[in-house]
């Protein structure tokens, strides 16, 4: 039995409003409870801005929290039903492995999901078995917070537990649960789901909850459905706009994977690109590309137009009408795009206001760094720094002329170079979570249970802007291997 006393002490201040939606989109269900649970790693800082006392987080009271052998008070444990299209298919899904413990209110007035990944199965589970292991749950945790870090919308990890039990994948592995906090878990497939299963008093309730939890200055707005396509569209463009401009490749954009939040979501064969190639796909069930880095864009509006569909009905009542609104909606996806991410790109390169000649300097350098295969990351720190022979293409005359280019257009405008080189530093990470260093920490983590690795990582990738020398040594390209890197789902 807990002591709540204890567990109030922690600062938990639960609320459940998805819990009040129709009965149709969850099921009650608690976590299944595991053999020995131990931390083995905790957000302190995210523990104290959700009003959690990191210090009660250590205790055994809470760490049987995170490993869903109690919940705390006030919680109202559930599983999420949504579908979505997985690489271009429809399916039911549904929170197969996780449950929903409850809304932290937060002292900054805040609502956010939390969430135990790995807790055991639930009625979406199908044939899984609802857990997670050690490895997958910390590689999340690594790359969310370093997503973070970057300034992009995304889910956190506030805790990993260990659970004492293996997960038998195609070998036997520690089982872990991790502790996600999200702005929500309201899914583009929650949407299809209500379209698919529910009634239409379900799609409007799911809508009218997702305007009053995300655009709550909607809830006036006359038009106000097609307004939540539109800003939901906006977020998306804004979001993928940030990956590209990081190199960030999520690997697998099912439809159940695009929040409505516009947070980024599922950590599972995610990875960052080193060599520039539009081309580059991580994950090992893509074997199409469909999810590759330059084809991001375009299945973010493949993914929106799936939204646009769900909420026809609650559009217009004339269908023809509602279809024509929600195309000239998803119709402004690739330009608002296109806007979000020029206006990136030219940040990355110094450059404050728009000018015509943007575009043939951007995509002059990405042709040389396709070219030249170099690594995404480093030139444009090398470009910031002013470390010109960094650059594998430097002595190249096509890099003169573009460098001569660059630099007019930077003399143009009226801002300072030391504004345009700060403007630079705000926007070029000197560190990225390089997929190396990554498997390193994992390693020392789950084979020797040495978190040093993972740690001093963590804190490396806490500040991907400061230009400190310590962070030379993460700066380094892997050793080019005949082996691509890959990535896996359901992991
Ligand atoms: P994901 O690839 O993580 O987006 O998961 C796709 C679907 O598979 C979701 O419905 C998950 O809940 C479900 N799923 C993934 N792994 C498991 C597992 N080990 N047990 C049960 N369901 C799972
Ligand atoms: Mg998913």
């Amino acid at each position: 039995m807990t002591n709540s006393n204890e567990i109030n002490k922690t600062g938990w201040n639960l609320d459940n409003s998805y819990a009040r939606l129709p009965e149709t989109f969850f099921s009650e269900q608690k976590p299944t409870p595991v053999r020995s649970p131990e931390l083995v790693i905790l957000n302190d800082q995210l523990a104290e801005s959700l009003g959690l006392e990191a210090e009660t987080l250590r205790n055994e009271e809470a760490v049987n929290i995170f490993a869903g052998n109690d919940v705390p008070e006030g919680a109202s444990p559930l599983a999420q039903a949504y579908a979505g299209h997985q690489f271009g298919h429809f399916t039911m899904l549904g929170d197969g492995r996780a449950v929903l413990i409850g809304e932290q209110m937060t002292p900054g007035g805040e609502r956010v999901d939390i969430q135990l990944k790995g807790s055991g199965r639930t009625p979406y589970s199908r044939g899984g078995d609802g857990r997670a292991a050690l490895g997958p749950m910390l590689r999340e945790y690594i790359i969310s917070e370093a997503m973070f870090a970057l300034g992009i919308p995304t889910t956190r990890s506030l805790a990993v537990v260990t659970t004492g039990e293996a997960v038998i994948r195609e070998t036997d592995l520690p089982g872990a649960i991790l502790t996600r906090v999200a702005s929500s878990h309201l899914r583009v497939g929650t949407f299809e789901y209500a379209t698919r299963f529910g009634d239409s008093k379900d799609l409007k309730a799911l809508a009218d909850y997702t305007i009053q939890r995300h655009f709550p200055s909607l809830k006036s707005d006359g038009q106000r459905y097609l307004s939540l396509l539109q800003e939901v569209t906006k977020r998306q463009a804004k979001l993928i706009s940030q990956w590209q401009l990081v190199g960030f490749i999520h690997g697998v954009m099912n439809t159940d994977n695009v929040t409505l939040s516009g947070e980024t979501i599922d950590y599972g064969p995610c990875a960052f690109m080193d060599t520039y190639d539009p081309e580059t796909v991580f994950s090992s069930i893509d074997v199409q590309g469909r999810y590759a880095y330059g084809n991001q864009p375009y299945i973010g509006g493949w993914n929106l137009a799936r939204f646009a569909e769900t909420l026809l009905p609650l559009l217009q009542d004339d269908q023809e009408e509602a279809l024509k609104l929600a195309q000239d909606v998803i119709s402004n996806f690739s330009e608002m795009f296109r806007n979000y991410w020029m206006e990136g790109m030219r940040a990355k390169l110094g450059l404050f206001e728009a000018d015509d000649q943007d575009e043939s300097i951007i995509e002059g350098l990405l042709s040389m760094m396709k070219k030249h295969q170099a690594d995404f990351t480093n030139t444009f720190r090398a470009l910031t720094m002013e470390n010109y022979e960094d650059l594998t293409f430097s002595s190249t005359d096509d890099f003169k002329k573009w460098y001569e280019l660059w630099q007019t257009r930077r003399s143009r405008q009226g801002e300072s170079h030391e504004d345009s080189q700060q403007l630079m530093r705000k926007h070029n990470p000197v560190v990225i979570p390089r997929n190396h260093r990554v498997e390193e920490a994992l390693d020392a983590a789950v084979e020797n249970g040495d978190y040093s690795v993972m740690k001093r990582l963590l804190a490396v990738l806490s500040s991907p802007f400061a230009y400190t020398e310590d962070q030379e040594e993460y700066c380094t390209p892997p050793e080019p291997s005949d082996r691509p890197y890959r990535t896996y789902c359901g992991t």
